[in-house]
């Protein structure tokens, strides 16, 4: 007596190998990515943006640079799009931080840099 199975992406009744998990090798790839692979790939992209955010922070806050062009800082790879917190200031300038660096939008193109000590 045999146990019928299907295929968990597709719901084709698998014939053949008794240990054969999908009908196609596209359905196995199709089923790992849509379980494992697109959330933890969104997940990596973001903290690999974010870290070189920070490297590149440090790189022109170390080497002595307050006040940057922003599109000398986008040229440099940094994504403005991502920040790890934001800090909304009395004078109503606002601060996005990237771990222990903040950037201000000085001006439509100049931006400072800062880094801000940890409590
Ligand atoms: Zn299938």
């Amino acid at each position: 007596m045999s146990i019928k199975s299907y295929c968990p992406e597709c719901g084709t009744l698998l014939s053949g190998r008794s240990d054969k998990k999908y009908c196609s090798s596209y359905c196995r790839v199709t089923f790992h990515n849509k379980h494992t692979t697109r959330p933890e790939t969104q997940y990596q992209k973001i903290l690999v943006a974010l870290r070189l955010n920070r490297i590149i922070l440090c790189r022109i806050y170390e080497a002595g640079t307050r006040k940057i062009k922003r599109t000398k800082l986008k040229a440099e790879g940094y994504d403005f799009n991502l920040c790890t917190s934001v800090l909304y200031r009395l004078d109503k300038t606002i601060g996005y931080l990237c771990f222990e660096y903040k950037i201000s939008i000085v001006s439509e193109s100049v931006i400072l840099i800062d880094k801000v000590e940890s409590n």
